[in-house]
């Protein structure tokens, strides 16, 4: 996917207020009607119709006329009032090149005022899922349903709550920096996934830290979900750091012991096909003291798995300080269902490539085309939000004061503007399917992914090389210059 930010630039003060009021829109409405937009956006008469020109030409809006004349917000639309917002509040200047695409995110190389290079997270739920989730509306027809625009801004901020308490606690986790809708902006994680890494200098070392991951998030009363190769990334010291958390739920929850042990699996499974490696021989005391706290201590097997029942136990309650933070425990119902409804759907329809996946398998971090080697400079487009108060105010408490199907999301991060909010809201309520129109990715797009992932999955079961992109090679030369010491004793 391409993000030409570079349009943003040209956008007017009125343009921006337009594709605002169509965002304000989407709350109730799949899609705004035509005359719902003018009069949330409040201009002069046809104002709203002469700037949806641009909106249009720049794939920002999508204009619809099925059951009646509206538009609907576009991923691409979402993600520049995202950006424009973290422009405004002096933490990127510049986009880059797209340095990851997960299952449900897209991963941009952003650039701070001060020239840091950071990594921008955007979540994309419903890429895959809600496809599956739309093709199959009889099985959701006693259930709720959400909007794609709700679901990743919940999944944003869970992201950004977890990560931020996880950082605090010491675990190696990217520096949270802030978030804003579907956005995270964190700090550049050095190195690799593991799922490229072909050779470990220290497997055995690797191995330890990765499970006491494990064992310390239960200890303090997490649990990842999607512990595997893919999330965790490996610099050139054979360092660790653990990311992706959307999906963490607490050891308390009805599963979590499956989930537990699915990421243990995960972590054994990868290391005995990758590096040949597996901890069978360990006694207890040996386990003990590489520091995998619980460890195998009521496991009959003697195989090296962690117990849950053992390390989750502990005084831990980062699962009880995280509901605190601003995303709640209604939130994570929500998210959870969405997740489990989403899982039911890909186990139902067993397709060819969902067969050959391995469960714990479900993540592809490649290079993509398009790779833009300088950031797009945004210093005119930082000049236009700053010089434009008002508007920015209404996109805030957009964000801030959202309440899509009777669910409040209170924020501690940053105050509202009710006044604007009132102001710009047209005060329209209705029971509109709130349900995902998330139709941006081309089936082509859609194939692409589905291609990338079973070749990544066929590249782990052979520990072969993961061949993701046409560029894949060229991009790892440039990330490799950019981020990873030629020393490096990996071969990939
Ligand atoms: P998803 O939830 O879609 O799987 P991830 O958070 O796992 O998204 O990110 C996808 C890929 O993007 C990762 O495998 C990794 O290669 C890259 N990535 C994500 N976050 C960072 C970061 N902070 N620094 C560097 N690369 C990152
Ligand atoms: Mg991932």
């Amino acid at each position: 996917m391409k993000l030409d930010v570079n349009v943003l630039r040209y956008l007017s003060k009125e343009e921006f207020r337009v594709l605002t009021a169509v965002e304000m829109g989407m709350k109730n409405h799949e899609i705004v009607p035509a005359e719902l937009v003018d009069r949330i956006a409040g201009l002069k008469h046809g104002g709203a119709f002469k700037n949806m020109k641009t909106l249009l030409r720049h794939k920002l809006v999508h204009h619809d006329s099925s059951k009646y004349d509206g538009y609907r917000l576009t991923n691409l639309g979402y993600d520049f009032l995202a950006i424009k917002t973290m422009v405004s509040r002096g933490l990127i200047s510049g986009v880059g090149r797209q340095i990851g695409v997960g299952k449900e995110s897209d991963i941009f190389e952003v650039v701070t005022p001060e020239g840091e290079t950071m990594a921008l997270k955007l979540h994309r739920l419903g890429r895959t899922s809600f496809r599956a989730v739309k093709s199959k509306r009889d099985y959701l027809k006693h259930r709720n349903s959400y909007s794609w625009l709700y679901l990743s801004r919940l999944a944003a901020l869970k992201e950004y709550a977890f990560m931020k308490a996880l950082g605090e606690h010491g675990f190696p986790v990217p520096r949270a920096v802030d978030w804003n809708r579907h956005c995270v902006l964190m700090t550049l994680v050095e190195g690799y996934p593991l799922v490229q890494v072909k050779k470990l200098q220290n497997p055995e070392r690797a191995f330890d830290t990765i499970l006491g991951l494990i064992t310390r998030l239960a200890e303090h009363g997490l649990i990842h979900c999607d512990f595997n190769e893919f999330n965790l990334m490996v610099d050139d010291k054979e360092n660790i750091t653990m990311i992706d958390f959307p999906q963490m739920v607490s050891v308390s929850h009805r599963n979590a012991e499956m989930y537990f042990d699915r990421d243990v699996e995960c972590i054994f499974k990868f290391f005995g096909k990758r590096f040949n490696f597996s901890p069978s021989g360990l006694s207890k005391v040996e386990s003990d003291m590489n520091g995998g706290g619980g460890v195998d201590s009521n496991n009959e097997e003697g195989d090296g798995r962690p117990d849950f029942e053992s390390v989750a136990g502990g005084l831990g309650t980062l699962d009880k300080e995280l509901s605190a933070s601003g995303f709640t425990r209604k939130n994570q119902e929500v998210l959870e269902k969405f997740v489990e409804d989403a899982e039911g759907l890909e186990e139902e329809g067993s397709s060819e490539e969902e067969e050959e996946e391995e469960h714990c398998i479900v993540h592809l971090q490649t290079e993509v085309d398009n790779v833009d080697e300088h950031f797009s400079d945004l210093s005119a487009f930082n000049m236009l939000s700053v010089s434009n108060g008002e508007q920015e105010a209404g996109t805030e408490s957009t964000v801030l004061s959202d309440d899509i199907q009777g669910r409040s999301i209170s924020s501690t991060l940053s105050g509202t503007e009710e006044g604007t909010a009132t102001k710009l809201d047209a005060g329209e309520q209705s029971e509109g399917d709130a349900d995902s129109s998330s139709g941006e990715e081309s089936p082509e797009m859609q194939k692409r992914l589905g291609k990338q992932r079973r070749r990544a999955a066929a590249a782990v079961r052979t520990g072969g090389r993961a061949h993701t992109s046409r560029n894949a090679s060229k991009d790892k030369g440039g990330r490799r210059s950019r981020h990873v010491s030629s020393s490096s004793g990996y071969d990939f």
